[in-house]
């Protein structure tokens, strides 16, 4: 079900929502405010399926959630039977375009799931089961961030195969055109025939542009070391707000602002 509420909070999880130690203490109590008022907060997020049930549960949600970087969107109608919309190309297809764009600039590309658990670890602090959740993935390609020279002739390359790259704080993301944080949210407001939503974006790095496009109140989460710069200058022109303070203490603070703000207008 899709909630009726005016209000969405729609925010990624990774550095935004929790800290890169995938503490969620600071966000929860907030989040229990929220449903108390009925305001849905929907996960958009480059994590997988399996990865998300578990932070749904462990934040009591049941509101839509958007993974993959909006390669796909789940949810559950009233009886608790899930639904979803697929956005993205499959994984196979994005692997075979992987390949094809390290051998147009010659340079091997990554896949994170090519990882050995002890590296995957070291990249993500992820361990056990974790990794497994987190190659459970259907809907994009995440890889090892490139050297930034190659920046140029991948843009160029990404026109030819339909594709976008995502390039993360830790990782990089290859996309379908078709599917980012952005068109996902596009595509949950035309299924919950909700309008006049008030959208508050919150999120941390280049790939949560899209999502943050498409919000009426946009966020940046800093970091330990303040927000990430890349994201600023790509939101240069438009209206945004910086947390003052990192992760989840930020996104609390931010959203109670903001909450506060619009129930009293
Ligand atoms: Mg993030």
């Amino acid at each position: 079900m899709i909630s009726n509420s005016k209000i969405w909070i729609v925010s990624d999880v990774d550095g935004t929502l929790m800290d890169h130690f995938y503490d969620l203490t600071p966000a929860k109590e907030t989040i229990n405010w929220l449903q108390r008022l009925g305001v849905p907060v929907i996960l958009c997020t480059s994590k997988t399926k399996s990865e998300v049930k578990i932070i749904r549960d462990d934040l009591n949600l049941k509101d839509p959630y958007i993974v993959e970087n909006g390669g796909a969107i789940y949810g559950e109608y009233t009886d608790g039977k899930e639904w979803e919309i697929i956005l993205g190309k499959s994984y196979s297809i994005l692997e075979k375009i992987l390949n094809s764009l390290s051998e147009n600039i010659n340079f091997r590309l990554r896949p994170l799931n090519t990882l050995t658990d002890d590296e995957a670890t070291d990249l993500t602090g992820l361990e056990g089961e974790s990794l497994n959740l987190m190659r459970d993935r259907h809907w994009s390609m995440p890889f090892l961030n490139p050297p930034q020279n190659f920046d140029e002739d991948l843009k160029r390359l990404c026109e030819i195969y339909a594709v976008d790259i995502f390039r993360g704080n830790r990782m990089s993301h290859l996309l379908s055109k078709n599917s980012n944080k952005g068109l996902a949210i596009k595509k949950l407001l035309n299924k919950s025939n909700n309008s006049n939503v008030q959208i508050i974006g919150l999120g941390d790095s280049p790939n949560d542009l899209p999502l943050l496009i498409n919000s009426d109140y946009k966020v940046v989460i800093s970091g330990i070391k303040g927000p990430n710069h890349i994201l600023l200058n790509q939101l240069k022109g438009t209206e945004f707000s910086i947390s003052e303070k990192p992760h989840g203490y930020g996104w609390k603070d931010e959203v109670f602002k903001l909450i506060t703000m619009l129930l009293n207008t």
